[in-house]
């Protein structure tokens, strides 16, 4: 039996090197284990270009709980973050600020429709309290692909701080410490970056990182504290996540091995074009204008027939080995494809082919 190719935003699919990669014990106190996790984080900053001013604190958990602790130390007790919201994950973020106590703003627009720096810089004018701004960089919840270098311009024009959600994003869609000013970015290992899930990570302006300690409303999360431990011990402060980081390892080297950022773009562009065109050719129309899409997941529009229900065409489709991902939009019925993963066209070929199939065996072929 095939193991199933999974066409989502992550957990994805990932090579046998990254999952063998996690068949070693490794010690937390060991120093081949200290090793890697700095090879790993010297690997990330790097990635981003960042090397000279930023550095990168690794945070246990999925990517939530790196943003948690991104917003929940870097933005004061006293600050006030305007976030940027098109889709579920920007949500997310003005809620846990709310959770975490910090004033929030919201500037909303509608799922297909990315922020217009020109208000965003309206916005900051009139609300001299806002200290800092979120941004989703793809909003996973549609794909779309949000203007990150003109957000990131006005920001810093309005002289304020930017924090990044870049978690479906980082490693496969250029991000340059060098040209765009940024305090944080935030990121996990189950992403483009192909490892498996269970470590978040923030790349963090080291002095704005050292200016926020006392910030921490959680000791859990408190990311200068994890930073200065791990420079004085090389350990993590509590249990590491030992075999997410030995697959993440792995999965850095392929990525290396495969030609880094240029080339994960290009598998996954051609994987979305492979993508658009098949599910075209069935009948099924992309949600987005193809020009804000971004090459990691794409939004689909329901088969167009009165018995639809994604419960039934997933099951369909993963009978055939493909797993899809359902909608997140609550206006219209749609259904996710994720490209990103240790996939390429030829997979996506078999995934048209398993849809096609699907939706002849269940009457809904147009
Ligand atoms: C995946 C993702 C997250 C984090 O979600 P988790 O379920 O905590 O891993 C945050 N923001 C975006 C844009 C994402 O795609």
């Amino acid at each position: 039996m095939r193991e199933p190719i999974l066409l989502t935003p992550g957990p994805l699919t990932t090579t046998l090197r990254t999952k063998m990669a996690m068949l070693t014990d490794w010690g937390s106190w060991d120093t081949s284990f200290n090793t890697l996790t700095a090879s790993v984080c010297a690997d990330l900053v790097e990635i981003a270009h960042a090397g000279d001013t930023h550095v990168c604190v690794p945070v246990q958990g999925s990517g939530t709980f790196a943003v948690e602790a991104a917003i929940g130390n870097l933005v004061p007790r006293d600050g006030k973050l305007l976030v940027l919201v098109n889709g579920a994950y920007g949500k997310r973020m003005a809620q846990l600020t709310r959770v975490l106590g910090r004033a929030v703003a919201v500037y909303e627009t509608a799922d297909n429709v990315p922020p217009d720096p020109a208000e965003i810089a309206a916005v900051l004018a009139a609300d001299p309290a806002i200290t800092h701004v979120g941004a989703i960089h793809c909003e996973t919840s549609t794909g779309i692909l949000n203007p990150l270098a003109a957000i990131a311009a006005v920001v810093a024009q309005a002289g304020r701080r930017l924090i990044i959600d870049a978690m479906s994003s980082f490693g496969a869609l250029d991000i340059d410490a060098r040209t765009l000013p940024f305090d944080a970015l935030i990121s996990s290992s189950n992403k483009c970056l192909e490892g498996v899930p269970g470590m978040g990570f923030v790349i963090v302006n080291r002095d704005v990182l050292l200016a926020s300690a006392g910030n921490s409303h959680s000791l859990a999360m408190d990311l200068p504290d994890q930073y200065l431990y791990m420079q004085k011990t090389g350990q993590w402060r509590f249990t590491p996540p030992t075999h997410v980081v030995a697959a993440f390892r792995a999965a850095l080297d392929q990525y290396h091995e495969e030609g880094g950022q240029p080339a994960r773009l290009a598998r996954y562009s051609a994987n979305g074009a492979a993508l658009v065109a098949g599910m075209q050719s069935l009948g099924l129309s992309l949600f987005l204008p193809a020009p804000l899409q971004a090459p990691i997941i794409y939004t689909f529009l329901a088969p167009d027939h009165p018995d639809y229900d994604f419960r039934r065409f997933y099951e369909a489709v993963r009978e055939r080995g493909f797993v899809l991902y359902p909608g997140k939009l609550t206006e219209v019925n749609t259904f996710r494809v994720g490209c990103i993963g240790a996939i390429d066209a030829a997979e996506i070929k078999q995934a048209i082919a398993a849809v096609a199939d699907a939706l002849d065996q269940l009457g809904w072929t147009r």
